[in-house]
């Protein structure tokens, strides 16, 4: 369907080496879209650009650090010179860090806040400074079934993650009478490294599958359509929303 075709748009996702950021990326291309794969380690941005090429995708490699605003505005200006314009931002970057909040390490609240928020804030502004003289782009921001809901140990995960819900908000009510659509997608649980202690520990599989509707993990192809959506025209008219995809989580009790 030409609404949700992606040929011949440029879509940056950070955080794209591994997981979602990766399956994202992939359905992205798999749209039509090129894609520029990040993440900090080159070798591994490098491996998931070559498996995207294998598969007849168009993928460049960008590592930079998303905590770090020159590096971001660099990497940003590089990308528009060097590859072309941004059409399509997916601020996907993201990392976790459980333990009780009593207790919990100055160094990780300060590593997670700027990981999973900053982020936000530097990538979104670096590329909607170049979007909005275009009058047009789309950017997508991941949030988390956690910017709806807490779960033990994870509190200040959870309030990024609330975090990242309004800034998708403020960042449409600024950007879109510029023509650009801000929006967000709220994963449920996933089967990525981020959760690997948790796909690990069979008391907790058996409480998310009785605590999910659907009964199950999600599967990472399942977060694509909600991602063309957002990245096509399809979604020219929805500006500030969370997309939850999440078998149902944060409908229920
Ligand atoms: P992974 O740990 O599998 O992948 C994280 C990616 O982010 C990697 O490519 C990593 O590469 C990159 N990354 C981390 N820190 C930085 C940084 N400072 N600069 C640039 N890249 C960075 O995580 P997931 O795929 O599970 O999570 C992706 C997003 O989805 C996150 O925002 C997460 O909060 C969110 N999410 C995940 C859920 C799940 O079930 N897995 C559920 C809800 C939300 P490198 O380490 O080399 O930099």
């Amino acid at each position: 369907m030409k609404l949700f075709d992606l040929t011949g748009r440029l879509a940056l996702v950070t955080g794209s080496s591994k997981g979602i950021g990766l399956a994202l990326a992939r359905g992205l291309a798999e749209a039509g879209a090129a894609v520029v794969i990040n993440g900090r380690d080159a070798a591994m941005v490098e491996a998931a650009c070559a498996g995207l090429r294998a598969e007849g995708r168009t993928a460049h490699a960008r590592p930079f650090d998303v905590t770090d605003a020159d590096a971001v505005r660099a990497a940003v200006d590089a990308i528009e010179t060097g590859i072309g314009p941004i059409d399509i931002l997916v601020n996907n970057a993201g990392i976790q860090h459980r333990a009780p909040l009593e207790d919990f390490p100055l160094d990780a609240w300060e590593r997670l806040k700027a990981t999973n928020i900053d982020s936000v804030f530097f990538v979104g502004q670096a590329v909607a400074r170049r979007m909005i003289p275009r009058r047009r782009g789309k950017i997508i921001n991941i949030a988390s079934v956690q910017s709806e809901l807490a779960r033990t140990g994870i509190a200040p995960y959870t309030a990024t993650k609330g975090a990242v819900k309004m800034l998708t908000k403020g960042m449409a009510t600024d950007w879109a009478r510029h023509g650009l659509q801000v929006n967000a997608i709220g994963p449920g649980y996933f089967d990525t490294e981020l959760n690997r202690a948790l796909v690990n520990d069979p008391a907790f599989s058996a409480w998310l599958e009785k605590r999910t509707p659907a009964g199950r993990w999600g599967k990472m192809h399942e977060l694509v359509g909600a991602a063309v959506f957002l990245a096509s025209d399809a979604s020219s008219f929805v500006n500030g929303h969370v997309l939850y995809v999440d078998g149902g989580i944060t409908a229920c009790l």
